[in-house]
């Protein structure tokens, strides 16, 4: 990796965090907001150093395969998230390879993600994801579903329900993103009013480069960012 290549993640990489801790002082919620980076197209060695050099602190990737290609790179670094949508027949080759699922949004994937989790011998962490936008092609679970649907994948044994996910619809401005970020985070109230199990700590992971901090601001616990720190994707042709 070449030196400028490495200068300028790292001065991306500072600028956001400075802006996360600007976030963290204007908001209401106290508490610590972790720095997932989203990292789809983004080659390992990147990753690993950002993570050895910046001290960045967790991983996600969008695709089964793309997580797999970089898993061996990026075993027994940092937390590795799936973040993508999930298909539920991709569900057993990541199973005891990754630590939190972020994109469970059906019965039928928790069930499958616990099933391989049990015959692994791990229980894999997941969030529901909402959709809060109620954007018709958009995964997740619809706001008024959430609860409901978080209280049922607590009582399945295999996985650990940590918190809420979601992706806001790609808006104009910050005042915008904040009524879709307000509106889960209320949800996320609830849900961990309602909680029975404390086993884990509990993730509300919303905001990406166009909206981490509108969301920090409105609670998240964790932000997804990608492009602010590693620049523009560019995706490999077929
Ligand atoms: C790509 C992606 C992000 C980050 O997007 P940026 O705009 O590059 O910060 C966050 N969450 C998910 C689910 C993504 O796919």
């Amino acid at each position: 990796m070449d030196k400028l290549r490495e200068q300028i993640i790292r001065e991306n990489y500072e600028i956001v965090m400075e802006k996360i801790e600007a976030a963290k002082a204007k908001r209401n919620a106290g508490g610590e907001v972790t720095l997932l980076a989203a990292t789809k197209t983004v080659p390992a060695e990147e990753i690993l150093f950002a993570i050895n050099e910046l001290g960045l602190p967790a991983v996600g990737e969008n695709k089964v395969q793309e997580f797999l290609s970089k898993y061996d790179a990026l075993r027994d670094t940092v937390p590795l998230h799936l973040i993508g949508h999930l298909q539920t027949n991709k569900v057993k080759s990541i199973v005891g390879k990754v630590d939190m699922i972020q994109s469970c949004d059906s019965l039928r994937l928790a069930n499958e993600i616990a099933k391989r989790s049990l015959e692994a011998g791990v229980t894999t962490k997941v969030l529901c994801e909402v959709n809060i936008g109620r954007e018709e092609n958009k995964s997740g679970v619809l706001p008024e579903e959430c609860l409901e649907f978080a209280a049922m994948l607590e009582e399945i044994e295999g996985i650990e329900v940590a918190g809420l996910m979601t992706m806001a619809p790609v808006c104009e401005t910050a005042d915008e993103y904040k009524k879709y970020f307000e509106k889960t985070y209320a949800i996320y109230l609830d849900f961990l009013r309602n909680k029975r199990h404390n086993k884990i700590e509990s993730v509300l992971s919303m905001g990406m480069s166009d909206s981490f901090e509108a969301a920090i601001e409105e609670g998240a616990t964790m932000v997804r960012v990608g492009s602010s720190i590693f620049g523009r994707r560019i995706y490999p042709t077929k």
